[in-house]
């Protein structure tokens, strides 16, 4: 099994001999590696499972590294940053060429954040080149939270999991472009747009490309659980629909009192989206682990981070 510790110069050690390592963020637990060790980012192509057309997050220890990656920042990407950073926002800028192909997928814009979690800001500190770090779960699963997340996928595919307890926001960052009428969002996260949309303005959505997805949170099915999850309008009519099934429900703030329930998830029992956020991972992963034969899920309120958990949920239970 990988090592789960808290010893940060052990971690720094690794990733500097061009290994990789599961770190903590306040979106979700990261599989990184040294951008510019083609050795690392390879290893966590494989480890992962992703297909190389899928670009990776390059994670800064603080805006003025940005230099180091970015071309140009253009003044409405400046604004976000001072405002958001460190934060759950990731921003789609033009790339410097000293930025691997390997880590944009050969696009001409890099993603870069500074993630909100001070064991790995320190880390981050320590090492003389910024960390690529996509979710630390093989393609197309559940998103990791907690170390013993990270740990039950991989066993010992590499040597530390660096332990920052459960992840805060719980959800990926928000992935925001520009073109020249404003910002574009490309993938819902943990930031809301709403609060977004103070700095830029209206925020477009992205126009997708199933052919050559820009970002593989937006393939269709995503996120998903192995058990079978249905994504419903109104729960006790799709209970009723699969009576005599083992069935768990996961509820934003309300329990159900429908009969033939083995295990319901409440995600925030004061209707905090922000803790619905928080707990949404968890709660599939346990939802997953109890042989149930159908996972029913309730649909969020479509506003704030309701947004991204519906955006989620729908890739989740997309066939
Ligand atoms: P993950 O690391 O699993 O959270 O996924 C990283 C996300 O960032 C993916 O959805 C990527 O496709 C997206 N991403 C990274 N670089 C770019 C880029 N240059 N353009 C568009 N999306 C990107
Ligand atoms: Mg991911």
């Amino acid at each position: 099994m990988s090592l789960i510790t808290t010893d940060i110069k052990l971690v720094a050690d690794s990733l500097s001999k061009e290994e990789v390592a599961a770190i903590p963020t306040e979106t979700v637990y990261g599989l990184a590696g040294n951008i510019y060790s083609e050795k690392a980012i390879r290893s966590i192509f494989r480890i992962k499972q992703r297909p190389l057309f899928n670009p990776l997050i390059v994670h800064l220890p603080n805006a003025d590294a940005l230099r180091d990656v970015a071309k140009e920042i253009p003044a409405m990407a400046k604004a976000l940053a001072d405002k958001f950073w460190p934060g759950p926002l990731t921003l789609l800028l033009p790339k410097k060429d000293t930025v691997p192909d390997l880590i944009t997928a050969g696009k001409p814009t890099v993603a870069v954040r500074v993630p909100n979690h001070a064991l790995t800001l320190s880390l981050l500190e320590q090492l003389s080149f910024p960390l690529a770090a996509p979710s630390a779960n093989p393609f197309g699963s559940i998103s990791p939270t907690t170390a013993e997340h990270v740990a039950n996928y991989f066993k010992d595919a590499f040597p530390y999991i660096l332990d920052g307890g459960p992840c805060s926001s719980g959800i990926e960052s928000t992935i925001i472009g520009f073109n020249e009428d404003g910002a574009i969002v490309y993938r819902y996260g943990s930031l809301a747009i709403e609060d977004i949309e103070e700095i830029t303005g209206p925020v477009q959505e992205y126009i997708r490309d199933e052919e050559t997805p820009d970002a593989p949170g937006m393939l269709l099915r995503h996120y998903a659980p192995s058990t079978s999850t249905i994504l419903s309008n109104d729960i006790d009519k799709t209970v009723s629909e699969h009576v005599g099934k083992k069935i768990g429900l996961m509820l934003f703030s309300h329990s159900s009192k429908a009969d033939h329930i083995v295990t319901q998830e409440i995600l925030s029992a004061s209707g905090s989206l922000e803790e619905a956020a928080s707990n949404l991972y968890a709660a599939m992963h346990r939802l997953d682990q109890q042989q149930l034969d159908i996972i029913i899920t309730e649909r969020f309120p479509d506003k704030g981070l309701g947004r991204s958990i519906n955006d989620r949920l729908q890739r989740a239970t997309h066939a």
